[in-house]
């Protein structure tokens, strides 16, 4: 199976439509430990990728410039700290992908997991310390595991999923040593990370955006 950048739209589209049902949970769970606007930055920022993405000419488009508008309407539109880690989430991917005009299983696996390191790379965080990463990592670390094993992209991205939604779960038991909620310290304890809470939601919808073409 390959996926081309009408998959690519398509899986755009699936995470702003989950990131819009999701968006309340979201501000609740920055709103504990942070300033109640994580749901509302990734919202506005899936909605206007998908917006850019539907002025393009797909058939004239390659994934990797695809990506770079995904990244560049993601950045312009979130003030968040969310809004430069997702950009380089995608613009990264965009780069793992260069010159493909359509992605095979082991290139998304690349773009995929070029995404986490880019918002490691850009956050300068590293596993246990209560974001995102806590997330994203283990996910790519699955994804990537999946896909040496042999598995298809779905099992793959299925695996990827799981090891977000524990990742996400465990950061309650974290403190948080970067950004806003590492201001709380020891008082970020027992409550999961907004950003860990919606990479799992971006990863959800991924898969199943592109679970027609896997
Ligand atoms: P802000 O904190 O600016 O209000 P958001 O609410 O949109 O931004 O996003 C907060 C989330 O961003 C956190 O829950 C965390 O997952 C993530 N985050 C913050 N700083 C970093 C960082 N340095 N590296 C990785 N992720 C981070
Ligand atoms: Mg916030």
């Amino acid at each position: 199976m390959t996926i081309d950048t009408a998959d690519l739209k398509r899986m755009f589209d699936t995470i702003a439509e989950a990131i819009e049902a999701d968006k309340d949970r979201l501000c609740r769970l920055d709103g504990v430990i942070g300033d109640a606007d994580h749901g509302i930055a990734m919202a506005l920022g899936f909605n206007a990728v998908r917006d850019a993405l539907a002025s393009l000419d797909l058939a004239a488009t390659e994934p990797t410039a695809l990506l770079n508008t995904a990244a560049k309407s993601f950045l312009n539109a979130v003030g968040a700290s969310s809004g430069p880690l997702y950009a380089t989430a995608f613009m990264r991917g965009g780069a793992a992908i260069k010159g493909k005009a359509t992605l095979a299983d082991a290139d998304f696996i690349a773009l995929f997991q070029a995404m986490a390191q880019g918002i490691k790379d850009r956050g300068k965080a590293e596993p246990g310390e209560k974001t995102m990463v806590d997330a994203w990592q283990p996910a790519a670390e699955a994804a990537a595991a999946a896909s040496v094993a042999g598995r298809t992209l779905a099992q793959c991205l299925e695996a990827a999923l799981a090891a977000a939604e524990r990742g996400a779960e465990a950061t309650k038991d974290m403190i948080a040593a970067k950004g806003r909620s590492s201001r709380l310290g020891e008082r970020s304890l027992g409550h999961i990370d907004p950003g860990a809470a919606s990479a799992v939601t971006v990863i959800g919808a991924m898969r199943k955006g592109l679970a027609s073409d896997l």
